[in-house]
């Protein structure tokens, strides 16, 4: 994965240096964890989360874990393995089902996030699955991007709930809403909501994604994030945690050639688990999203 070429190059490079030493002293510790430091701040992951993680690393690659170690130099790649798939929110977490369906996906994020792209690849991948989901264009403020939900749904071969002159327009809530009770009239098992995003975080946008979790009640809201935002990512998902208290993420554009900062910052930033990674423009570009294979690639 290109996201995370330079990152995963500085950090093989400071391991072999690494792994040239037999027993590591206190400097060895220290210089590689500078290193470390610095690659993570060059791949645009947040400060605060740099931080932590260079501080646990260095708290264990100094203690007894790799003094009794016969390969000292592997059980510090070994630690910073851990650490970056706890970072990563540690366990893999799927997609929440409702016990009584249809369950209800809310998405949000800023526009050009990836929403809609992701919206039909969530609704094919569900659709292979056995499941049965209707798309919901609760996205009234491009006028375009009704449009482009449909066309999305019809790649994906799903049904679609789109507002009609009279029927709603220019609500989002009351879309959103009606397209719930059409999910539950025609047998829809879950309903996915696109909702309007703006180029950056607007309180009106807020408000409404605010209004529309609250009138659908959503047993998932997935705050959709592109991964090349870098620096932004931290704020701009700390905005959406306490606009809409989203349950989950999906990091978008991963096929990118970013330097991979929001990946590694927006889960442990927010404590919310990333659930799909999104990779490239077409529908069957998502794949689940598993902490330990990530930093598997990053360490690769
Ligand atoms: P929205 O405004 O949040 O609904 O974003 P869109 O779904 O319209 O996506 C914005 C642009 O990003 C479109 O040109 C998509 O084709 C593109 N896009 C979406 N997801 C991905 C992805 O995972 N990888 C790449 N390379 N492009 C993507």
């Amino acid at each position: 994965m290109a996201t995370f070429g330079t990152l995963s190059d500085r950090l093989t490079e400071t391991f072999r240096n690494l792994r040239t030493k037999g027993k590591l002293t206190p400097a060895d510790v220290d210089g590689t964890v500078r290193e470390i430091r610095r690659a993570l701040l060059d791949a645009d992951v947040a400060l605060p989360v740099v931080k932590e993680f260079t501080a646990k690393v260095r708290e264990r690659a100094l203690g007894d874990e790799v003094n009794r170690a016969l390969n000292p130099a592997q059980q510090v790649v070994q630690i910073v393995n851990e650490e970056l798939i706890a970072i990563l929110g540690g366990e893999q977490r799927r997609l929440q089902f409702a016990k009584n369906p249809p369950t209800v996906i809310m998405l949000a994020g800023l526009q050009g996030s990836g929403k809609t792209t992701f919206a039909g690849k969530l609704a094919k991948q569900l659709e292979k699955d056995g499941h049965t989901p209707l798309l919901v264009a609760a996205d009234l403020q491009r006028p375009n991007a009704v449009n482009q939900l449909q066309v999305v749904a019809q790649q994906a071969g799903a049904a679609i709930y789109a507002p009609e002159p009279g029927n709603g327009v220019g609500d989002p809530v009351a879309v959103s809403k009606a397209g719930v009770e059409q999910a539950r009239r025609q047998q829809h098992d879950i309903v996915i909501i696109d909702t309007a995003g703006r180029l950056g975080v607007d309180a009106e946008m807020m408000k409404q994604a605010a209004d529309i979790r609250r009138a659908v009640d959503p047993d998932e809201v997935l705050f959709v994030i592109d991964a090349m935002i870098g620096q932004d990512a931290v704020n701009t998902a700390k905005a959406f945690q306490e606009g809409v208290d989203f349950t989950g993420v999906v990091l978008s554009k991963l096929d990118g050639d970013a330097r991979g900062g929001a990946a590694l910052s927006v889960a442990s930033v927010t404590g919310r688990p990333i659930i799909y990674a999104s990779m490239g423009e077409g529908l069957d570009d998502l794949e689940p999203f598993y902490p330990d294979r990530m930093a598997s690639r990053i360490l690769d």
